[in-house]
C-alpha cells in the first residue's frame, strides 16, 4: 500500500460527510465542550439556577477576558489556520511511514509467516500499536521538554498560561507545536512498521480510517477538554485516561506539582513512570510558571513576547550558558 492508497482509503471513507465533517469538525467539539462545561456548572451552582449565574460559572471574564487567554486564542486561530493542516498531514503520515518501514523489511529479509488472518484481530493490533506508540513517545517527548533545558525554552510558554479555557491547548510556540506532532507521529510509525513485518501483515485500511477518528476524538475530546478551568474528574480512571484535573495540575505552579501528569491522552504512562499525581481533596493551586514571571513580570504576556522571548532565552543559554528558570 502506498501513500496514495492510503489517502484514497482516508478520502473514500469520509467522502460522503466530508463537507459535513468540514464544518462540524470544529463546531461539534466545541458545542459538546460548551455543553458540557455548562452542565457541570448547573451542577455546582448554589441558589436558585439563572442563566447568567450558570454564564459566569461556565465563562468567567476574568478566565476569558484576560492576557494570557487573548494570546492563547490568537495563537491558536494562527495555528489552526496555517499549521494544523500541516501537521495533521504529517502526522497522518506516520501511518504511511509505517507501511514503508515494513515494506523495507520486507524486501531486505524476505516476508515472515502471516500470524494473523482474522481481519478483526489485524485491525485491532494496528490500531492499538500505533496508538499506544504514539501516545508512549507524545509522553516523552513532552515529559523531556520539562526536563531537558534546552527543550523547556520552547515548552515554557504553554506554562505561562495564567488561565485555563479551551484554547489553551494551542497555546504552544510553533516550534513544539511542529515537534510535539510530528515526533510522536514518525518514532510511533516506523514502530509500528516493525510489527507489520514480525507480524507478516499488510496495513489495513480498517485501521487507517480508527486511527484518524481516533486522533480527531482524541485530540477534540480529551486534550481541548483538559485544558477547562474546572477541575473536573474522572475517579480512578484518572490513573489510565488523562482527565481535565490531571492536566489542570500539569499547569500548577506550585514547585511540588512540576514535571507531573505529563500525558498526551493516557495518564497511564505517568502511572507507570512514576510522574503520576493524583490531586488530594481539597487541594488547590495556581496556575503559572512562577511567581517571577507572573502578570506584568510574564514575559509571554503578548503575542510578540510568547513569540520571540524563547529565542531570545535559547540565545542567551547557548552563548552565555544561562539556564532557562525551570
Ligand atoms: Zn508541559
Ligand atoms: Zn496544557
Amino acid at each position: 500500500m502506498t501513500i496514495h492508497n492510503i489517502w484514497e482509503a482516508i478520502i473514500t471513507f469520509y467522502e460522503p460527510t466530508l463537507e459535513i465533517m468540514t464544518l462540524w469538525s470544529f463546531g461539534l467539539p466545541l458545542f459538546v465542550t460548551v455543553i458540557a462545561v455548562m452542565f457541570i456548572c448547573s451542577q455546582k451552582l448554589k441558589g436558585p439556577f439563572n442563566l447568567r449565574a450558570l454564564k459566569n460559572a461556565a465563562f468567567p471574564t476574568e478566565q476569558y477576558d484576560h492576557a494570557s487567554s487573548r494570546v492563547d486564542m490568537w495563537n491558536g486561530i494562527i495555528l489552526l489556520l496555517l499549521g494544523f493542516p500541516l501537521v495533521g498531514v504529517i502526522a497522518i503520515n506516520g501511518i504511511a511511514i509505517a507501511e514503508q518501514v515494513g515494506s523495507y523489511f520486507n524486501a531486505e529479509f524476505g516476508p515472515r509467516e502471516i500470524l494473523m488472518t482474522s481481519t478483526g484481530l489485524i485491525v485491532a493490533v494496528q490500531f492499538l500499536v500505533y496508538f499506544l506508540s504514539v501516545d508512549f513517545v507524545g509522553y516523552w517527548v513532552h515529559r523531556w521538554c520539562h526536563t531537558h533545558p534546552l527543550l523547556w525554552h520552547l515548552h515554557k510558554p504553554h506554562h505561562t498560561a495564567e488561565t485555563l479555557t479551551p484554547w489553551t491547548l494551542f497555546r504552544q510556540h510553533p516550534i513544539e507545536f511542529f515537534g510535539l506532532n510530528v515526533i510522536p507521529a514518525v518514532v510511533g510509525g516506523a514502530f509500528t512498521g516493525l510489527v507489520l513485518y514480525a507480524t507478516g501483515t499488510q496495513l489495513h485500511p480498517g485501521m487507517i480510517v480508527a486511527v484518524t477518528t481516533t486522533a480527531y476524538v482524541a485530540f477534540f475530546v480529551i486534550d481541548v477538554f483538559s485544558h477547562v478551568h474546572i477541575p473536573i474528574s474522572y475517579g480512578w480512571l484518572n490513573r489510565i485516561v488523562l482527565a481535565p484535573v490531571m492536566h489542570n495540575l500539569h499547569h500548577s505552579m506550585e514547585p511540588h506539582h512540576w514535571d507531573k501528569n505529563n500525558a498526551v491522552i493516557l495518564t497511564l504512562w505517568d502511572w507507570m513512570f512514576g510522574t503520576l499525581y493524583l490531586p488530594k481533596k481539597g487541594e488547590t493551586w495556581r496556575w503559572g510558571c512562577n511567581d517571577e514571571e507572573y502578570g506584568d513580570n510574564n514575559p509571554h504576556r503578548t503575542l510578540k513576547g510568547f513569540y520571540i522571548d524563547p529565542f531570545k532565552t535559547l540565545w542567551r543559554h547557548l552563548k552565555e550558558g544561562e539556564s532557562p528558570n525551570l
